[in-house]
């Protein structure tokens, strides 16, 4: 068996996403001849698996995917395998409701769907390098490993007072003082000028138009507050074992 990545032959990768956490493990047997009838060669699995890898908090139930990447790296089949921090367990939110999103109308969502949570909250920076780091310590050199998927779709955004925190250390950063701010925004225009920090918050929904600046800002900021969302996983997954590549997708 051989443990180059799949692309290292010259072959096309072929194959999509695969979540066996999903159906009973009768099934899983099944799954893998009829992706090596149809010449699958690399599955992205773990993609939402959180509640099923960490089902406690620090509690860690790695059996069933032991078994999957056992059972593709038999099958000459290989994995990106992926960290899960894109939905976290329902635990989570109930321990860290100051992690969960907030809307632009300044609504707090609960748990219940896919992607609840705040990337600029302590709390879920915290708990996605963890669970990051205790799949990198267990998996990087698992001979099915081709690939880290990290996280899936970062896309979400929140306007909680995490973020908004956050918002205000990247524009003091960005501008240095009120003034440089003020300007860049043009906020003399419809009374917006600001006389101190405290005021300045993310474009939540507003009256009208909101201003554009800020649109403009809050867009740069939350692309960068993804970013490092992302490369502080790419880094300590590089760190268990620098030759598996590491990316993400949207
Ligand atoms: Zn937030």
């Amino acid at each position: 068996m051989t443990t180059k990545a799949p692309w290292s032959d010259g072959r096309l990768c072929y194959g999509g996403d695969w979540n066996p956490e999903q159906w009973p493990p009768e099934v899983w047997r099944e799954d893998v001849a009829l992706m090596r009838a149809a010449g699958v060669n690399l599955v992205t699995v773990g993609v939402f698996a959180w509640s099923r890898l960490e089902p406690e908090p620090g509690r860690h139930t790695f059996d069933w995917l032991d078994r999957v990447l056992d059972l593709l790296h038999a099958n000459g089949i290989r994995a990106a395998l992926a960290t899960p921090t894109a939905s976290p367990p329902p635990w989570f939110s109930l321990r860290h409701p100051d992690a969960l999103p907030v809307t632009a109308d300044g609504v707090r969502l609960t748990h219940g769907s896919r992607d609840t949570y705040c990337a600029a909250a302590p709390a879920y920076r915290d708990a996605a390098r963890s669970i990051a780091e205790v799949l990198a310590a267990r998996y990087a050199h698992h001979p099915a490993l081709a690939l880290w998927h990290v996280h899936n779709e970062y896309g979400t955004t929140c306007h909680c007072p995490h973020t908004e925190a956050a918002f205000r250390r990247w524009l003091t950063g960005r501008y240095g003082d009120l003034d440089a701010l003020n300007d860049a925004w043009v906020t003399s225009f419809w009374s917006q000028h600001y006389s101190d920090w405290a005021q300045v918050g993310t474009p939540h929904a507003t009256q009208y138009l909101a201003n554009p600046g800020q649109l403009l800002d809050f867009r740069r900021f939350w692309s960068d507050t993804l970013l490092s969302a992302y490369t502080e996983q790419r880094d300590l997954l590089r760190a268990a074992n620098p030759s598996v590549p590491v990316t993400t997708n949207y």
